[in-house]
Order: structure tokens, then C-alpha cells, then sequence
């Protein structure tokens, strides 16, 4: 603002502009915090550590804008939050002497708000320190999440004792199929709950805005929505476990699903949720020790798993079939073969068997020269 001025009253050569003002930053806002509570009396009411957190957040999405990660991408522009979009706050702290917010295991002791009990979901685990407590709104009443803090790192399988692995091709037809046929349905939890959430939007949308049978039925159709999220987490849950009780090493595709999520197919693609399966599946396999790798999409379908050779398909065709070695497979299982393959060579590692394709010379060994390999067996 203190550059401006009109065209013809402004030096052509050179014109003071005077004192450029510091740019605005989470720590200015900080420092600021005090002289914000005077100007606002409301600020006062507000812990100064659930402020503080929410500046951090500001100062994090403002950077996932503005700079790119690893691999040159950057999140989206910070939006202004309109009343009731903020549902969540956060304390930096919790049982510590100063911590505005404590928890001895039925109730949260807050200094201002006093003694609320709480349903525990589960207990905290022996041997973790609660590091941070958000306090999040959802549909059906407040929730209290804390991050726990466990100084003992799961330990990775060791690679040479890595004995069955299986890759994983997530698809639209089902959910998911494994290098060993193994196949896992959808359900499709937002397709089957669409006719009773368009009844609830359209109810809601012959409502006054904000009056109160307008929030009642808004309630009603936020929690369509969470049963849904419940019902697919769910199932996602106990795929992950079912694999990672089984295997040593799982491998995955790695998508780019925002940018699947773009085409035609973009909302089979977000209802079938892969994106929530495959962390859900690396956080369970983390926790375990199972190794989990990610590996290259490109060709994973197109490629025959047995030599190597391209076989275009498109979406309609189901089923592989090798013209040049005859190998006949399901297009998913070939897809999850290619990608335990990839794995397998990126990791070094050979399987001599596993479940599957005990008859079968499954791995390729282009990179053999320059790998080295551990010789594993399952028998
Ligand atoms: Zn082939």
C-alpha cells in the first residue's frame, strides 16, 4: 500500500517508498498473540496454546502451498475457514505440570472447562508417553485423539529372512488381487448408502439455512457419511492384518491418485478408496516389521509376468494371455506378480518359491549383474 500513488505525481527517476513492512509469519503472528487478545476481549477465552497450535497449522499449509516437496508438487492454496469448518483444536502438550488439558485414564481435566469423562476406546499402551491431544467434532459427538510417543522402533524382518512376500494390484472390479490369486471384493459401502444420502441432502436442502431442523438434518447426512468412512476403514483394516499376518514383504503400485482421480473413473476411483487402503496397509505392515515397498506403475498390467513381454489391454479385457509364452492369467494377478517382481528386484531379493508358483521361473533377473541376491527358500 505504501508504494502507491497516482501516475503523474510520482518521480520518473526515483521515488522513496519508504519502509517495506516485514512479511507476516507464524512468528510475528505468535509475538503478536498478546496485542490480538487486547484488540479482541473474545481471544481471551481461547487457551494461548490451542492459539498457538492453530498458527502452526496456518504456517503448515501455507508452506505445503508455497513449497514444492521431493518430487516438485505442492498442496493447495490455504482456504479461509467459514464458521463451523473449523471442528478440531489442539494442545501441545498433555499430564504435564504447566498443560492446560490432563488425562488419567476415564477423564479429561481441563483448567477451564473442569472434569469431563470420556469413553476410552482403548487404553493407552504400557509403555507410551501421550505427546499431543486434539479435541476433534464429528457427527455423532466430540472426540478427544492423542498421539502417543514409543521410543521402540518396530523392527524390519531381516532381509535374508524374508520368506514368502506377495504384491498387491489395487483395481476397480475388486478392491484388491494378490501375485497368489487371492482376490478382495468391494464393497461399495458410498454406492449402496447413495439413495438413502440423496433423501437426507434433499431434505436438507428444503430447510432454512442454519435454523435448527437445518442442523438437526445436516447432522443426519454428516453421519451417513461417517458410517460410510467407518464401514470401508473397517474393511481395509482387516485386509491389512489378514496380509501382514501372512507375508514377510508386501509390495504396492505407487499411484498418483489425485491424478486418477481426474478422469472419467474418478469417483469409482475415491469410493474404492485406495488411497486409505494402501496407508492403512503400510502403517499396519510398518508396525509389524513386514517390509513395504512401493513400487513403479508403469506397465504393471501390460507387462506378461512369465517373460517379460507387452501385451496391450484395455479396461474390457480381464484376462492376460501371452502370445509369446501362453501364459494365461487373471489381468489383476498378472499385474500383482509384475509388482512383487519389481520389489523382489529392487530389494535384491529371490524367492524361490512361494504359494502360487512353486512350478513357475517367476522372477526375472535383468538386473542380476549388478544385484546381489539372497538365496531364499520356503521349504
Ligand atoms: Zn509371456
Amino acid at each position: 500500500m505504501r508504494t502507491r500513488c497516482y501516475v503523474d505525481r510520482c518521480s520518473i527517476v526515483s521515488c522513496p517508498i519508504g519502509e517495506i513492512p516485514a512479511r507476516v509469519d507464524y512468528y510475528s503472528q505468535q509475538s503478536e498473540l498478546k496485542e490480538t487478545k487486547k484488540l479482541f476481549p473474545d481471544y481471551k477465552e481461547i487457551y494461548s496454546e490451542v492459539q498457538q497450535i492453530n498458527l502452526q497449522r496456518l504456517k503448515k499449509s501455507w508452506e505445503r502451498w508455497l513449497i514444492p516437496d521431493k518430487s516438485g508438487k505442492r498442496g493447495g492454496k490455504p482456504r479461509f475457514k467459514k464458521v463451523g469448518f473449523l471442528r478440531s483444536f489442539g494442545f501441545s502438550r498433555v499430564n504435564h505440570a504447566k498443560a492446560a488439558i490432563k488425562f488419567d485414564g476415564k477423564n479429561i481435566i481441563t483448567t477451564r472447562i473442569g472434569i469431563i469423562p470420556v469413553v476410552v476406546h482403548r487404553p493407552i499402551p504400557n509403555g507410551f508417553v501421550i505427546k499431543t491431544a486434539t479435541i476433534i467434532k464429528k457427527a455423532d459427538g466430540w472426540y478427544v485423539a492423542f498421539s502417543l510417543k514409543d521410543d521402540s522402533v518396530p523392527e524390519l524382518i531381516p532381509v535374508e529372512q524374508i520368506k514368502t512376500g506377495v504384491g498387491i494390484d489395487v483395481g476397480l472390479k475388486e478392491l484388491a488381487v494378490t501375485s497368489s490369486g487371492e482376490t478382495f471384493p468391494f464393497k461399495r459401502f458410498y454406492r449402496n448408502a447413495q439413495a438413502q444420502l440423496a433423501t437426507s441432502q434433499r431434505r436438507l436442502s428444503r430447510k432454512q439455512k442454519r435454523s435448527k431442523n437445518y442442523l438437526k438434518q445436516l447432522n443426519r447426512v454428516q453421519r451417513i457419511h461417517q458410517k460410510i468412512q467407518r464401514q470401508r476403514k473397517e474393511q481395509h483394516y482387516k485386509i491389512a492384518h489378514s496380509l501382514v499376518d501372512r507375508y514377510d514383504l508386501i509390495a504396492v503400485e505407487d499411484l498418483n491418485i489425485k491424478g486418477l482421480a481426474r478422469t472419467p473413473l474418478g469417483k469409482s476411483i475415491l469410493d474404492a478408496g485406495w488411497g486409505g487402503f494402501l496407508t492403512i496397509l503400510e502403517a499396519v505392515a510398518v508396525k509389524r516389521g513386514v517390509h513395504f515397498v512401493k513400487v513403479s506403475a508403469y506397465r504393471t498390467t501390460q507387462e506378461c509376468s512369465t517373460c517379460g513381454a507387452i501385451v496391450p489391454k484395455d479396461l474390457s479385457i480381464r484376462t492376460h494371455e501371452c502370445p509369446k509364452c501362453n501364459t494365461v492369467l487373471d489381468r489383476d494377478e498378472n499385474a500383482a506378480i509384475n509388482i512383487l517382481n519389481r520389489a523382489l528386484n529392487e530389494a535384491g531379493i529371490v524367492l524361490s518359491a512361494w504359494v502360487g508358483l512353486v512350478d513357475r521361473q517367476p522372477l526375472k533377473q535383468e538386473t542380476s549383474k549388478t544385484e546381489k541376491y539372497i538365496q531364499l527358500s520356503l521349504f
